[in-house]
């Protein structure tokens, strides 16, 4: 992202989770522990030896235009009151530094139009057309799942898409956005399929709207999930039964099974060798948690292929088989940054290039010198999603 924008790209991060979370931290932060979030989450030694926190690194390593998603308490001094849950305690400020940097990143704005938001209202508010930076933090750590979102209170992901392009696209030299939808990896670690599905059928409008607002022959959008989650799909339902349904046929042990089910997590519930009968059990409910194999407080990740799909100028690189690591090469390439831009030499300056990343990795980037905006958005099909 800092090569993207040396180039006069815009350039911008947005995320269902607290903006100091895995994804988007590793798009602008340099961290030797990714719960760094603030000073107060460091051990003495780090600091001393000039390590500094995730919050502070997202306003000084690279000059971003647009900052989405949660995380207000990690920006403000210990026990500053939140302004949406004055009464909370755990959403009170963390910074044992005393720096609010909310405060500070207005004040480095000055003589642009920089707008700091927290709430949907004051969001709506802001026109795109008009505004050269914007931070929105609508919660003090992660955003609510979808299901369970006010929509008076905090905008979806693709309001917030839409809002980041809207913004990022004015600049006629491109743009590069990560847009993450980083709690279906989170509604999966709690054994909740209903959340995650939903929470990814809300990335997938995300992703809509991204191709709706930019144009195939000019960005390059990537969509991928970092990694998978250990949720299996069981056969074999009848056809037009809900996936957060039960299999119409029992196991050998004469009891019902749902269609979707964990490797691990916190659903596993055999009690003396038997599984729950969940005959009267509604498992459409969106609090419940899917039978695991094994026991774990939080599922863990899992290590099969995910799926990467890419569209527009250079989308040609993202097929086959690859490891992880060829994606950010393969974006840079695209998005003619890093060392090898020989294919970009010749082009013209003027064309715009807009790429749309999602989670990981993804580039942008433009046949013959387009810029491209990375929209991210992570995760995909059901079982992928984010860093947790
Ligand atoms: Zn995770």
């Amino acid at each position: 992202m800092k090569q993207i924008n040396l180039l006069g790209k815009s350039v911008g991060i947005v995320t269902t989770t607290r903006v100091q979370h895995a994804t988007p931290a590793a798009s602008y932060a340099h961290s030797a522990s990714r719960k760094w979030y603030s000073d107060a989450d460091m051990p003495d030694a780090a600091k001393t030896d000039g390590c500094t926190d995730i919050a502070s690194q997202l306003l000084k390593n690279t000059d971003i235009d647009v900052i989405i998603g949660g995380g207000r308490k990690y920006m403000t001094p210990k026990g500053t009151k939140d302004p949406e849950y004055p009464r909370d305690y755990s959403s009170r400020g963390k910074r044992k530094d005393g720096r609010n940097l909310i405060d500070e990143w207005q004040s480095m704005k000055i003589g642009k139009v920089a707008h700091y938001v927290w709430n949907k209202t004051d969001f709506n508010a802001v026109d795109p057309e008009t505004t050269d930076y914007l931070m929105a933090l609508f919660e003090p750590g992660d955003l609510h799942f979808e299901t369970e979102r006010d929509p008076n209170m905090d905008p979806s992901i693709v309001e917030t898409t839409e809002k980041a392009i809207r913004i990022l696209q004015k600049n006629p030299k491109g743009f590069f956005l990560l847009v993450e939808g980083g709690r279906i990896d989170q509604a999966h670690h709690s054994g909740r399929a209903y959340m995650a599905l939903h929470e990814t059928v809300a990335f997938d409008y995300a992703i809509a709207k991204g191709l709706e607002l930019t144009k195939e022959h000019e960005t390059l959008t990537i969509v991928m999930a970092d990694h998978s989650h250990s949720v299996t799909f069981n056969g074999y339902p009848f056809r037009g039964q809900s996936i957060l349904g039960k299999s119409p046929l029992w196991a050998t042990d004469v009891l019902p099974y749902t269609t979707l089910m964990y490797g691990n997590g916190p659903g596993h519930k055999i009690t003396n060798g038997k599984r729950p009968d969940i005959r009267d059990v509604n498992t459409k409910n969106k609090d419940y948690v899917q039978l695991a194999a094994v026991p774990m407080q939080s599922a863990t990740h899992s290590g099969e292929d995910v799926a990467v799909l890419a569209r527009g100028p250079m989308a040609h690189l993202f097929q086959g088989v690859q490891e992880q690591n060829y994606i950010a090469h393969a974006m840079a390439y695209a998005a003619c940054v890093g060392a090898d831009i020989r294919h970009c030499q010749g082009q013209t300056e003027a064309h715009a290039v807009h790429t749309i990343f999602t989670n990981d990795k993804n580039g942008a980037g433009a046949a013959c010198g387009l810029p491209a905006l990375l929209s991210s958005l992570l995760s995909a099909l059901l079982a992928l999603v984010v860093l947790m």
